[in-house]
């Protein structure tokens, strides 16, 4: 191979192009990514750069080494697999030997494209700016992204209401930790409101919600992301039902086509958190330069989320049946190790507000054992 396209600009994309170089690539690199920015972090963008605690260039991340070339502004718009060529907006044709696709996904919006979302840079950037003359939000969609924003909102000290068709972070972490997250975003004064129905926007400052409508001065839309596939709709690579691309266990796609991160969709899922991107960056980039002999990747459930006084992090499957065993600390201080186990061996652990190296979480996570349980 002379030459390896990487298309995407964030986190998955970066750690498969310097994982190429790590894995002994000589040839060239050459990453296309479609924002203006050179790459960021998403992570804090609906935390401290939202709440303009942190200045935008802090979520830069370490630009790439000279040996990679990285386009800006370029977006892939058509893949010829056969060919081996991506074609750019600008009607630039890119021939590689390899293709690495990282193109991440997109915020999914429930009006014709006005919605204010939180998924890039200049997104965060806008919709803080809007907050800053606010005295009231609704935030739509009550996952981590949406429960992060309502945080950041009412830390800003808007009145906050969470829409959600269930509970917020039900489906994502079972009752008993949904349960705790959503006494802490009452207990900070965020209110919570469930529409089984749905709810329409119905204006700039209205929601439908049943059969009464809310009012705020601003309505953020957190209702979950679409996989940036529509650029390999005529390419003949495997997409699933919702769009994701659809990859083995070494994130290969097709021959000399692998994929990581948010966009890929393996064993009928995705896995949209940071963790999983890094990994599979560097997967991808083993299942290219290694082809049949790269070892099959091994997911990491790893991820986190900071709100409403709330410092989660988790390592293992979710979401979460029954109650946890308390392994430290104490639920009603709202500080505690807590350890799911699941059928054959596997176990969950999560870490509230509990101070606790990641690499000890996720021993715990994959089933090792733990210290004694507290007594408390
Ligand atoms: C606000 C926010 C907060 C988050 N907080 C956490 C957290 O606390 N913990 C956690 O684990 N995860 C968190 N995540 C998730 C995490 O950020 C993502 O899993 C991660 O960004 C995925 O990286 P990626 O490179 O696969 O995709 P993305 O970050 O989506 O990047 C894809 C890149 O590809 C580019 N692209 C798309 N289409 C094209 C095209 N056709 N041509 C060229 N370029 C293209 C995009 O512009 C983008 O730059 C958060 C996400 C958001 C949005």
């Amino acid at each position: 191979m002379r030459r390896i396209v990487v298309v995407g600009g964030s986190i998955a994309a970066l750690t498969a192009a310097e994982s190429l170089r790590a894995g002994g690539f000589d040839g060239q690199v050459t990453v296309v990514s479609e924002e203006p920015h050179q790459p960021y972090s998403r992570v804090p963008l609906s935390k401290g750069v939202l709440a303009g605690r942190e200045p935008a260039k802090s979520a830069l991340l370490p630009a790439p080494g000279e040996d990679i070339e990285f386009r800006t502004g370029a977006r892939a718009v058509r893949l010829d697999v056969r060919g081996r060529t991506v074609t750019l907006a600008d009607g630039t044709e890119v021939p590689y030997d390899g293709l690495v696709v990282a193109t991440g996904a997109r915020a999914r919006r429930l009006t014709g494209g006005s919605d204010l979302v939180v998924r890039t840079l200049d997104d965060a950037e806008a919709l803080a700016s809007r907050l800053a003359t606010a005295r009231s939000a609704i935030v739509l969609g009550g996952g981590f992204l949406g429960m992060e924003v309502a945080t950041t909102c009412r830390a800003l000290g808007l009145e906050v209401t969470v829409v959600d068709l269930v509970p917020p972070l039900l489906r994502l972490l079972g009752p008993w930790l949904a349960d705790l997250a959503v006494a802490a975003a009452r207990d900070h004064g965020i209110r919570v409101r469930v529409a089984p129905d749905g709810v329409t926007v119905v204006g700039e400052h209205r929601v439908r919600c049943g059969e009464s409508v809310l009012e705020a001065d601003v309505i953020v839309c957190a209702v979950g992301d679409v996989p940036n596939t529509d650029w390999l709709r005529d390419s003949g690579l495997p997409l699933d039902a919702g769009g994701g691309l659809v990859a083995d266990a070494c994130c290969r796609v097709a021959p000399g086509v692998v994929a990581a991160g948010d966009v890929v969709s393996r064993e009928g899922r995705r896995t949209p958190h940071w963790t999983n991107a890094v990994e599979q960056g560097r997967a991808a980039a083993a299942g290219l330069l290694e082809g049949a002999s790269a070892r099959p990747y091994r997911p990491d459930p790893y991820f986190w989320t900071e709100q409403c006084g709330l410092d989660i992090k988790i390592s293992g499957e979710l979401p979460l049946t029954g109650p946890p065993d308390i392994l430290a600390g104490s639920v009603n201080d709202r500080s505690a190790l807590l350890r799911w186990r699941h059928d054959g061996g596997a176990a969950t652990a999560v870490a509230v507000n509990h101070r606790l190296p990641v690499i000890k979480l996720k021993r715990l996570g994959a089933g090792v054992p733990a210290p004694a349980p507290a007594r408390t």
